[in-house]
């Protein structure tokens, strides 16, 4: 097979770009360095398929996240992926959140987001007797997903339409060749090398995208493409099926790196508490739980479910948020580059894809194949 395009990282977001990509192009590769795929970010999170309610306006991502979440359920539909539209609630527990509430609400809508709706004390009370609110936003298009399923059925979709997945490989480097090709050294498990070339570099590869992307040439610090690591730990809570039937999140506080510690429920009805957010200075990979982070999480979670107790509380998993901001920098977009501006025509780095990444994972592939398609 010719090699025409070349994915690098076999997460949600390449494996969508590999289905959509396969559609009317030959040649499409993609390169994983675990020996399956999914084995980083996009199996280590919350599976919420998000409704593009926060995200900054005209932000690539709160577009592609309102685009993500329709192709998102259309695809679990016909394609039979696990999924629940379950709702979230967004709640206020003091008097002086409920003015957030609205210009969150007001927020949404110019994202585009299904319309949130204002709910009372006693609202609130009938739909989750658990939770205790004085008011609160419902978001009626989030939702949760399999997402594993959803990664089989990308993957499956581009190997049926004649992409080649290609584990136990990782890329190095990408060099630039003379005759508008790039070329991608790639090593073995067992240590051996091999290079190939190919006219398009499509790099999904998460928290290595911005090395892959300064293997090329391209001066990441000036370009701001450098990644920082938040670390969100999980507390799983051992509490009767059906104790909260909707996603719940408190208020976001002002200048969040994450959403607060929320109450997800998975398709089995297990509820999990997390992700906190916590910045790792050495970019390590570090995927352990701290058990004494238990008490923060439990203090967090009580002020909206006051029956929990601590001991219900366990330590679940954690994953890493690919951030292009440190402490104290404003909130950052998705980077998604044709660099042709910089000098690497046929490259397409996606840089800094934390959340919504899953929920966005359609209208971002689609997003990549318009921009190889201007590109011609
Ligand atoms: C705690 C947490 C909670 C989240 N919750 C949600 C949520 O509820 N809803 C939502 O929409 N989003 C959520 N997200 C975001 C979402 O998980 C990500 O945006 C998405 O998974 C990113 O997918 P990806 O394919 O870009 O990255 P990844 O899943 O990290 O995939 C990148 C792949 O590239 C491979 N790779 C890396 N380097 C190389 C190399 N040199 N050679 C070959 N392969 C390489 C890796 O092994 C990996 O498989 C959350 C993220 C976190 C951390």
């Amino acid at each position: 097979m010719e090699i025409t395009s070349t994915i690098i990282g076999a997460g949600v977001v390449g494996l969508a770009v590999a289905a959509e990509l396969s559609r009317t192009r030959k040649g499409v590769l993609i390169l994983e360095r675990h020996d399956s795929f999914g084995q980083e970010t996009s199996s280590r999170n919350s599976e919420v398929i998000h409704a593009g309610i926060y995200y900054a306006k005209d932000s690539k991502k709160a577009r592609l996240c309102v685009e993500g979440n329709r192709l998102l359920y259309r695809l679990c539909e016909q394609s039979r992926i696990p999924h629940r539209r379950c709702g979230k609630l967004i709640v206020a527990t003091q008097k002086d959140e409920e003015a957030i509430l609205a210009t969150i609400q007001e927020h949404a809508r110019e994202n585009g987001a299904e319309a949130l709706e204002m709910l009372s004390a006693r609202q609130i009370k009938a739909m989750e007797p658990n939770i205790k609110a004085c008011a609160a936003l419902f978001s009626p298009s989030t939702g949760i997903i399999h997402s594993h399923r959803l990664m089989r059925h990308y993957a499956s979709r581009a190997q049926k339409n004649g992409a080649q997945f290609v584990p136990n490989t990782t890329v190095s480097r990408v060099e630039k060749q003379g005759d508008g090709r790039y070329r991608v050294h790639v090593v073995y498990p067992d240590g051996q090398t091999d290079a190939f070339s190919s006219r398009w570099i499509v790099n999904c590869a998460g928290l290595e995208s911005d090395r892959i992307a300064a293997s090329m040439g391209i001066d990441i610090d000036r370009c701001g493409y450098r990644l920082h690591y938040w670390k969100g730990e999980y507390f799983s809570l051992d509490v009767p099926r059906g104790f909260i039937g909707h996603l719940v999140y408190p208020v976001p506080q002002a200048n969040h790196v994450g959403l607060g510690v929320h109450a997800t429920i998975d398709l089995s009805d297990r509820v999990k508490l997390g992700p906190n957010a916590t910045y790792q200075p050495d970019r390590n990979i570090d995927y352990s739980v701290n058990p004494q982070d238990r008490q923060s999480f439990y203090e967090a979670a009580r002020r909206y479910l006051p029956g929990i107790a601590l001991d219900q509380l366990q330590p679940e998993m954690a994953g890493i948020r690919p951030k292009l901001q440190k402490p104290g920098d404003p909130a950052r977009d998705f980077i998604i580059a044709e660099e042709t501006s910089k000098g690497f025509p046929g490259v397409i780095n996606l840089i800094g894809i934390e959340s919504p990444g899953l929920t966005a994972s359609p209208a971002i592939a689609r997003h990549v194949a318009t921009l190889m398609a201007e590109r011609g």
